[in-house]
């Protein structure tokens, strides 16, 4: 999607870079998994990394609003049974925490203040990383986000999942067709739990990935198009770069109420 250097925002050479100030640093983080069996392990990096290179230009277009797209990170927390499947990682929440803070503490040296993290991974959560380091770093701003929950997915497709599912392979049809093997796809069915409380999710335990699933994917991607893809991404996109130019324009915390 990105065609000039000077939008090419997350692979951008120093010479583009060190010209400018950027108003928001952009963390797309991801994980490294099976996602059933047609797609790749990078999934949820290229996902967040390519919607959030897509807002970044957005709200530069519309706004004026420079952002920086970081590279994204590939260490993902995971349940139960993916940690047996060849090459799933799972990263320990010390782990992820090590990352995020060495990552603001860079940022912070270097005279920004904003990052939006873009989490493409269902099992990551940042919000008491955030809290902690809002102690550390009271005048760093760190907003997260999921990009498949910035918008209702059932207003789009006929039938969202939770992983690897009609969401996910539509939009990796839209940035990255070569990448979707749709012959080869599973079904996705996902079991659900046994006790009414867990299956209506009133009360949450994680789930063990080779109980609930067979090709580890949870949700039937058959149905993708990339034109689902498309209409999704755009949506997604555009509602980032309304927030991205708003938060862009919030100086320390105090202004965010
Ligand atoms: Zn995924």
């Amino acid at each position: 999607m990105i065609k000039d250097r000077e939008f090419d925002l997350s692979v951008s050479a120093y010479g583009v870079v060190r010209q400018y100030r950027y108003d928001v640093a952009i963390l797309p983080w991801g994980a490294t998994e099976p996602h059933n069996l047609h797609l790749p392990y990078l999934t949820d990096c290229i996902l967040s990394h390519d919607i959030a290179v897509d807002a970044a230009r957005k709200v530069y277009e519309l706004y004026d609003k420079r952002c920086m797209v970081l590279p994204p990170i590939p260490m993902g927390a995971q349940n139960p049974g993916q940690r047996d499947l060849s090459f799933c990682i799972h990263s320990r929440l010390e782990t992820q925490y090590a990352i995020l803070r060495d990552i603001v503490s860079s940022l912070y040296h270097q005279g920004y203040r904003r990052c939006l993290i873009v989490n493409g991974h269902g099992g990551n959560s940042f919000k008491n990383m955030i809290r902690d380091l809002s102690v550390d770093y009271p005048d760093f701003m760190i907003a997260s986000s999921e990009w498949f929950k910035m918008l209702p997915a059932k207003d789009y497709f006929e039938c969202p999942g939770d992983h690897a599912d009609e969401v996910e392979t539509s939009t990796m049809m839209y940035y990255h067709p070569e990448l979707v093997c749709l012959d080869e796809a599973g079904a996705g069915n996902g079991r659900g739990f046994k006790i009414p409380a867990l299956k209506s999710g009133t009360v949450w335990i994680p789930r063990d990935w080779n109980k609930v699933t067979e090709d580890t994917g949870i949700g039937n991607p058959r149905f993708s198009t990339e034109e689902k893809g498309r209409k999704f991404a755009q949506a997604v996109v555009s509602k980032y770069a309304e927030f991205l130019k708003d938060f862009a324009e919030t100086n320390e915390p105090a202004e965010l109420y």
